[in-house]
């Protein structure tokens, strides 16, 4: 599957699945733009990039920031000329039971992974109705699905992007955007690997597939739907979890 010369916008580019959604982009023959709040670790990834043979632009984005989000697509299209592809990947987890949930750790959830998703959208939108063409993907999560105790942020966060998700498919359809979400579950991260030994059984236990996924499995996901051959793919929420959730 290529992306010649197509744009793509990836938020938490830097570092985790979204390093692997910007390298595997790279590699099909996207420019990226690595957007993150950390911009040494995106200007890391950008050279990386780089080293691949496409453009990249390393940006440091807030995505709770509207005004900051407006800017860096304007920046986009200044230096690359368009936005082709979003992929909405920043996203951050603070869990705590609801009883002890504090409403600071509740909006922090929520207006990274959430508002964070429409201020892109939002941001991205004009531009690609102007251009007639786009493609939105939105890294939900199965947790969105399912729920999961102490995670009632996260989960009405990915929940709301799965609604987000469908309601800009239908929006954006006559101008041939196609949006769609992808929900994971439990990928090889960081976060996974500092997972105690037990837990770690008992999530493996759950997965028909007996195994964790990798960024480089949800990476493959995200090519097909930002390339060509899933043009007919819109307002879908694709999992990609082992078997752990089937509809
Ligand atoms: P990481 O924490 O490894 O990467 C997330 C990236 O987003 C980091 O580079 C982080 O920067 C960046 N980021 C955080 N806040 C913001 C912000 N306000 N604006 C811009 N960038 C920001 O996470 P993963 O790679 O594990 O996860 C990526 C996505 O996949 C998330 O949406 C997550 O919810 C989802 N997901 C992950 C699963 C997993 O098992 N790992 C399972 C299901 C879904 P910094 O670190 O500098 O703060």
């Amino acid at each position: 599957m290529k992306l010649t010369a197509k744009v793509a916008l990836i938020t938490g580019g830097a570092r985790g699945i979204g390093q692997a959604i910007a390298l595997t982009f790279a590699k099909a023959g996207a420019n990226i733009v690595v957007a993150d709040v950390n911009l040494e670790i995106a200007q890391k990834t950008a050279l990386e990039i780089e080293n691949l043979g496409v453009k990249a632009l390393a940006l440091e984005m807030d995505v709770t920031n509207y005004e900051k989000v407006e800017d860096g697509v304007n920046k986009i299209l200044d230096k690359m000329g368009k936005v082709d592809i979003l992929v909405n990947n920043a996203g951050i987890t603070k869990d705590n039971l609801i009883m002890r949930m504090s409403p600071a750790d509740w909006d922090a959830v929520i207006n990274v992974n959430l508002k964070g998703t429409f201020n892109c959208i939002k941001a991205v939108s004009r531009p690609m109705v102007k251009q007639r063409s786009g493609r939105i993907i939105s890294i939900a999560s199965i947790i969105g699905l399912m729920g999961n105790p102490g995670q009632a942020n996260y989960a009405a966060s990915k929940a709301g992007i799965i609604a987000l998700t469908k309601t800009v498919a239908k929006e954006l359809a006559s101008r041939n955007i196609n949006a769609n979400a992808v929900a994971p579950g439990f990928i090889q991260t960081e976060m996974t690997a500092k997972l105690p030994e037990d837990i770690k059984q008992k999530m493996l236990e759950a997965i028909p597939l007996a195994k964790l996924g990798t960024p480089q499995d949800v990476a493959n996901l995200c090519l097909f739907l930002a390339a060509d051959e899933s043009s007919y793919i819109t307002g879908q929420v694709v999992t990609i979890d082992g078997g752990m959730v089937m509809a």
